[in-house]
């Protein structure tokens, strides 16, 4: 089949041949699926033309921006002088040496090794067997259950998909594994009830301190958390949340693990989402913003606590990919980590666009179907209301998102709907034209909603 012939085909070809993730293939292939062709800074463009603004950077991924010819020319580089070697039986490259001491200079002082992965997922997995093999190696092998909350999203493989707290994909798969448990999640707008968010951010917390009694602190390794929920609907905590929890970590000797797959590489306007809530975790899956999505490249970052261990005392961790420290993916991911200090995105979100754009999305209050719109840096996370009055939901939240949502894509905005919520995570480089234009076009879709 020539190419020509292919591009006009490629809807039939699609539904013939690809089964596409987190996807109704029937729906979608009756449907037809969108092709996107090409991209430029924050816009992307289907195979008809259409452009949309990007309000989600790919996959909450994209922080540079699309179409950032340096990447391209790194990895050509680096594709032309070694496309690929192992980091395995003593051997490293270049790109992923330095990419580890790079991220390292960002984590500060607590971490000091970064272990590399293809993926958040993987990352996910590889700080669980670490997480075991540290208590183990420290004489407490029965320190090994996993705490974690529900609606947490931590990746797709099995032991991603079983930390995570989504039930309709424990259902697929008999999950979650033995030695993994969930509490609750910090949603204030759904969950609270007559309490206040502070009131509730500490029964909330206080629910991991009922499951470690419950379980017995000698049987537990860690609690994992993003430090804002992402694919959960960006759910944030309210601000006694978060200190609760480090409190009750640090009691019971717990491990605290957060997850940067969303919030890590500047998206709260600090290079590190646990740096935002001053948390002092011991070990930090990392993906997405990592390479701006130009290549697939994951981690854990650990800390000196646990990395002393684990080197010093563990002996051989059995554990890795082929691609672990992929050095064509390195070397994407140390020009991405460039660009973000050169052209200071971190400081950008934290001082001019994400205090813009927290203006402009609260703006979104006064509108009748909203009950809520908070954000942290370029990361925001919408509530639909029935009654705003008694915080009622639609009767069917996950159709009032998808009303929205489409009339934003109809209207060239890509945003994403988790239930009645509204997701937005644009590329750190959003101009406040932009935002403008986002919040515009966001207002249209809840008009439609009315
Ligand atoms: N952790 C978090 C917080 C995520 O949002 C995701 C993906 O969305 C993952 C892990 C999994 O990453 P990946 O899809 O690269 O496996």
């Amino acid at each position: 089949m020539n190419a020509a012939h292919a591009r006009s085909n490629i809807g039939a070809i699609d539904a013939a041949h690809h089964m596409h993730p987190f996807s109704d293939m029937k729906k979608l292939n009756a449907d037809g699926t969108r092709i996107i062709q090409r991209a430029e800074g924050v816009h992307i463009f289907d195979n008809h033309g259409k452009k949309y603004l990007d309000g989600f950077a790919g996959l909450w991924c994209v922080n540079v921006g699309y179409g950032r010819k340096e990447i391209t020319d790194a990895v050509m580089r680096q594709m032309n002088e070694l496309p690929y070697y192992n980091t395995f039986f003593g051997t490293t490259t270049e790109p992923a040496t330095l990419l580890a001491e790079k991220i390292i200079s960002h984590a500060g002082p607590r971490f000091s090794h970064v272990f590399f992965t293809g993926s958040g997922s993987e990352a996910n997995d590889t700080w669980f067997r670490m997480a075991r093999v540290y208590w183990k190696t420290l004489g407490h092998p029965e320190k090994k259950v996993i705490i974690s909350r529900k609606n947490g999203y931590h990746g797709s493989t099995v032991a991603g998909a079983s930390l995570g707290g989504m039930k309709w994909m424990h259902e697929q798969g008999d999950l979650p594994i033995p030695g993994v448990v969930h509490i609750g999640q910090p949603y204030w707008y759904v969950e609270g009830g007559d309490l206040s968010p502070e009131e509730f951010g500490l029964r909330a917390a206080g629910e991991l301190e009922e499951k470690i009694l419950e379980l017995g602190a000698d049987k537990v390794a860690a609690f994992v958390a993003e430090p804002i929920q992402g694919a959960g609907g960006v759910i944030i905590p309210p601000s006694t949340y978060w200190p609760e929890i480090a409190r009750i970590c640090k009691k019971y000797d717990i491990l605290l693990v957060n997850d940067e797959v969303i919030c890590g590489f500047g998206r709260l306007g600090t290079w590190f989402g646990h740096q935002y809530y001053g948390l002092e975790p011991d070990l930090c899956p990392i993906a997405k913003g990592l390479s701006s999505g130009y290549l697939p490249i994951g981690g854990v970052m650990v800390s000196k606590r646990v990395a002393d261990v684990l080197i010093n005392e563990a002996g051989d961790f059995n554990h890795g990919f082929t691609y672990s420290g992929h050095p064509v993916c390195a070397a994407a991911a140390l020009e991405n980590l460039r660009i973000i200090e050169d052209e200071k995105l971190v400081e950008r979100v934290r001082d001019d666009t994400g205090p813009y754009f927290a203006k402009a999305w609260k703006s979104l209050e006064d509108h009748e179907v909203v009950g809520q719109a908070e954000s942290v840096g370029l990361m925001g996370g919408l509530q639909l209301a029935a009654d705003k009055t008694t915080r009622r939901r639609y009767a069917k939240p996950e159709d009032a998102g998808v009303v929205v949502r489409n009339h934003c894509l109809k209207n060239g905005l890509v945003l994403r709907a988790t239930n009645d919520r509204m997701l937005a995570s644009p590329p750190l480089i959003i101009t406040r034209a932009e935002i403008d234009e986002l919040v515009t076009t966001l207002r249209g879709g809840l008009d439609h909603l009315r």
